[in-house]
């Protein structure tokens, strides 16, 4: 479904990325494989890629700056030749009520998961044109369309990231690049058990499936949506999330 693809996936070391990272290259692609802090662990992902026949490397860079974003890209497609799957992962919470967030706690928040979205999509802009394809995949949030308390920064980080989306993908139509945003609700990982056991609770009884999602179920669909299975859909936010 992949194959002759090659793929770059933000926030690769763990949790969803690193899902996303192992079904794209299952489906034959080759995978740039983003991380921020742990070289280790992106080198787990890295061989157990290589172990499927695929090409892969650990990248190190933090998508919140511009300027390393560009460099992880230019070298990327002097290795490669080509990036035709953009991922954008990458994502961080610092949660609080209002009354309690802190500027920096927004700062954070929105550099990472909204301007770090904007950087590589902006360095792959030209590659994109230039291609005349690619498929953009960018990582949002329930909260981010439905909101939830003690999560304003984050909510507005991945409400942004949808306009984003939307935005890019009216630009980028006639070029044969898509861009789609996956909204997925409570996924079982590090972000998730960060969570108190009550807040955990209150979540999943809002859940119409009454479970955790799973970083599979996820990755399966940013694999469609990376596909040619999915060409003639753009500017969608596809729900992950169980029913909610
Ligand atoms: P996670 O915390 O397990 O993984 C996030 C990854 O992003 C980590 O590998 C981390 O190192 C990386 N990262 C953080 N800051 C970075 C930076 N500045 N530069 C590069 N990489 C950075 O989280 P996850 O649950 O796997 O979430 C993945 C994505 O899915 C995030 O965008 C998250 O907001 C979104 N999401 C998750 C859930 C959920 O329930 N887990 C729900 C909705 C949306």
């Amino acid at each position: 479904m992949l194959t002759g693809k090659v793929a770059l996936v933000t926030g690769a070391s763990r949790g969803i990325g690193r899902q996303i990272a192992l079904t794209l290259a299952s489906y034959g692609a080759d995978v740039i494989v983003n991380y921020n802090g742990s070289k280790e662990k992106a080198d787990e992902v890295v061989a157990a890629i290589k172990e499927m026949g695929r090409n892969a490397e650990a990248v190190q860079c933090q998508v919140s700056d511009f300027e390393a974003c560009g460099k992880m890209i230019t070298d990327a497609l002097a290795a490669y030749g080509h990036i035709d799957i953009l991922v954008n992962n990458a994502g961080i919470t610092r949660d609080n009520l209002v009354i309690k967030m802190t500027e920096d706690d927004f700062d954070q928040v929105v550099d990472v998961n909204l301007k770090g979205t904007f950087n590589t999509m902006k360095h792959m802009y030209r590659p994109f044109l230039k291609q005349k394809y690619g498929r953009i995949i960018n990582l949002s949030s329930v909260t981010g369309v439905y909101g939830n308390a003690g999560q304003v920064n984050y909510a507005a980080s991945k409400a942004g990231v949808i306009g984003m989306t939307k935005s890019m993908a009216k630009e980028l139509a006639t070029r044969n690049v898509t861009v789609n945003a996956v909204a997925p609700g409570y996924i079982d990982t590090d972000m998730t058990q960060a969570m108190s056991d009550m807040a955990k609770e209150a979540v999943l009884s809002q859940i119409p499936m009454k479970r955790a999602g799973k970083p599979e179920e996820i990755a399966e669909t940013v694999a469609f949506l990376a596909s040619d299975k999915a060409s003639y859909i753009t500017g969608q936010v596809i729900g992950v999330d169980g029913g909610m």
